[in-house]
């Protein structure tokens, strides 16, 4: 079993992307619910606060949603991605990216040295503008 150079990670085959499809539109749609019912988060916050820190609350709940749309426009992307074939492929140098980041990152679309080139506001931008 030595066939293949072991420089560059193998790109992701059928079998896992098609694994990865799943855990991402599980994902999609546990965070499409949360972002549906918002107040439901700031019920919970409050709970644990007293009436002055309930605002607080509120404000907390808010930036949780926000990160969860934010992961939520991530998620579609790759979904996107994985229709046009070019899911596992690095949106920065075109190589592979190693199936350990997607595992842990089954949404990112460009590998870990090309994301420390790019803030992640940036890629984000770009990547929503060019499946837009
Ligand atoms: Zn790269």
């Amino acid at each position: 079993m030595k066939s293949r150079s072991k420089q560059e990670a193998k790109p992701v085959n059928r079998r896992q992307i098609l694994a990865f499809q799943r855990r991402l539109e599980k994902l999609r749609d546990n965070l499409s619910g949360k972002i549906r019912r918002p107040e439901l988060i700031a019920e919970r916050q409050t709970e644990l606060a007293d009436q002055a820190a309930a605002t607080e609350g509120r404000n907390l709940a808010t930036s949780l949603v926000e990160n969860n749309h934010k992961r939520l426009q991530y998620i579609k992307v790759a979904l996107q991605a994985m229709r046009n074939r070019t899911y596992g492929i690095c949106s920065g140098c075109k190589k592979p990216i190693p199936v350990t980041r997607l595992n842990a990152v089954p949404w990112a679309l460009c590998c870990v040295s090309c994301q420390e080139n790019q803030s992640e506001q940036e890629t984000f931008g770009e990547d929503i503008a060019a499946f837009a």
